[in-house]
């Protein structure tokens, strides 16, 4: 078998890979993409984010047709699935072609169909299902992400995950009448909110004591008294066992703490369906853990110029669970590509406070920085902007006056440092005030801005304007 040299090997070929791919393909370097997907993009075009937005946008707008139905204006009557699953697929396919053209546009990026490990620190095997191929590299950029978790409760391997609603061609294509979705993480409680209101009667089991563990505990309160009320949500329960019964499953679960702490009886909900969304687990490459990066709990360890133990090897995205997200995950290719060119010195760092976060239930809640549990935590002394959408004009022209704007500024220089958004445009919002949070700006700052009038985002300015 000959080997190939190259000067940089990218594992996966998604939001941790490609932009660095061409960032250093336009930089003149050979680049080679391994993908056992075969195309370009990774998880979260495959199955994640955006055929689940695809989705989500729809449920939304039904949401508030539903609510503007007081106005005469019909819609929220029956609801065509399959069109909302073309729809999705659509958008896929899509954003597919769309990517197809721009990797035919790039000269130095091959992309390699197949399945890469590690000979050695800088020797590669790529297995393409009908032979495989050595590839030699100077440099290597692990982005293989994150899979879906399926923790080890009997029956489990048998139900529903995140991707068989969002695939192509998804193998659910019928709204199911009634969901247990088992987690309640984002992904849970996104596929809770959405699927309740295209018709499913949704139970969310979750083992701890509130669901989307790691948010601000204040934001979660909020959040949940804003959700349909009709989603059931189950907290300190432990699903012993799903079984398989003649129309669906039956969950089998205990409420983890009786009056006298102890574990209640075994209970039973029969369902048409059972969802598992208990987390992802990065996927490190076979080979790795021969090298000396360093592997954690949460998956290859990297500095902030997102280099490995091993200088020439990078890790970026959902592999190295700093924040798994796609927009962190691209941040962070970039700036692996920028230290690839910049030699032996580090020239561009991650930073990881200024990644915004979107939990896209129905509203949506995000969230930038500095959380008020964790500024009480470390003794930081801050002030808080409020905003509430009640007096808010876009809000009460929706008709959905849940929620507000909540900055956090360092106190004496007021400094943003952090800030949430729940309710209308969070998803949106969270982008200025981060750009703002990254840039290091004031409250002065945010105060002088003319926001636009009728739009949420006037809120930043005046949540800023209340502490002056
Ligand atoms: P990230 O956003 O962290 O880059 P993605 O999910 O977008 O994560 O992309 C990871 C990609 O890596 C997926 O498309 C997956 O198929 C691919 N992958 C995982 N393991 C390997 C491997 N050993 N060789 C090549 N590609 C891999």
């Amino acid at each position: 078998m000959g080997t190939t040299s190259v000067d940089v090997l990218t594992i996966g070929a998604g939001g941790g890979a490609y932009p660095a791919a061409f960032r250093l393909a336009s930089a003149g370097l050979t680049v080679v993409m391994v993908d056992p997907k075969g195309v370009m993009s990774g998880n979260c075009l495959a199955e994640g984010c955006v055929p689940s937005k695809a989705v989500r946008e729809m449920a939304h707008h039904m949401y508030r047709s539903v609510r503007f139905r007081e106005f005469g204006i019909e819609g929220g009557s029956a609801v065509d699935y399959a069109r909302i699953v073309l729809h999705k697929d659509r958008v896929q396919k899509t954003r597919y072609a769309q990517h197809q053209k721009e990797l035919e546009a790039m000269s130095n990026i091959r992309l390699m169909k197949g399945h890469a490990r590690f000979l050695d620190a800088h020797t590669l095997l790529v297995d393409h299902g009908k032979g495989s191929e050595r590839i030699k590299s100077r440099y290597v950029i692990v982005a293989s992400g994150a899979d879906i978790f399926i923790p080890p409760i009997p029956g489990a391997s048998r139900c529903l995950t995140s991707r068989d609603f969002f695939s192509l061609n998804p193998s659910v294509t019928d709204i199911p009448e009634s969901l247990a979705i088992v987690g309640g993480g984002y992904i849970g409680v996104e596929t809770a909110a959405m699927y309740r209101i295209l018709g499913s009667a949704v139970t969310v089991f979750e083992s701890s004591e509130e669901i989307l563990g790691g948010v601000e505990t204040s934001l979660v309160r909020e959040l949940r008294s804003l959700l349909d009320p009709s989603i059931r949500i189950l907290t300190e329960v432990s699903v012993d066992e799903i079984r398989k019964s003649d129309c669906g499953f039956e969950v089998r679960y205990r409420k983890r703490r009786g009056p006298e702490g102890r574990e209640s009886a075994m209970e039973v909900l029969f369902v048409q369906k059972v969802m598992i969304a208990a987390g992802r687990h990065p996927v490190i490459p076979e080979g790795t853990e021969r090298l000396g990066v360093g592997i954690g709990s949460r998956g290859i360890l990297v500095n902030p110029a997102m280099q490995t133990a091993v200088p020439h090897i990078f890790a970026t995205g959902d592999v190295n669970g700093i924040t798994p997200l796609f927009h962190a995950a691209v941040r962070q290719s970039i700036v692996a590509a920028h230290n690839i060119l910049g030699g032996e010195r580090s020239c561009d760092q991650f930073d990881a406070s200024s990644v915004p976060t979107t939990i896209f239930t129905i509203p949506a809640v995000s969230y930038v920085g500095i959380t008020e549990d964790r500024a009480r935590e470390q003794g930081l002394s801050v002030l808080k902007g409020e905003y509430r959408y009640s007096e808010d004009s876009r809000a009460q022209i929706l008709g959905e006056p849940g929620g507000g704007i909540r900055l956090l500024f360092e106190s004496g220089s007021l400094r943003l440092i952090g800030g949430s958004v729940v309710g209308v445009d969070a998803g949106n919002l969270i982008g200025e005030i981060g750009l703002a949070l990254s840039g290091g700006m004031t409250a002065y700052d945010l105060a002088r801005f003319a926001d636009q009038h009728p739009m949420a985002s006037e809120g930043i300015g005046k949540a800023a304007r209340s502490l002056l």
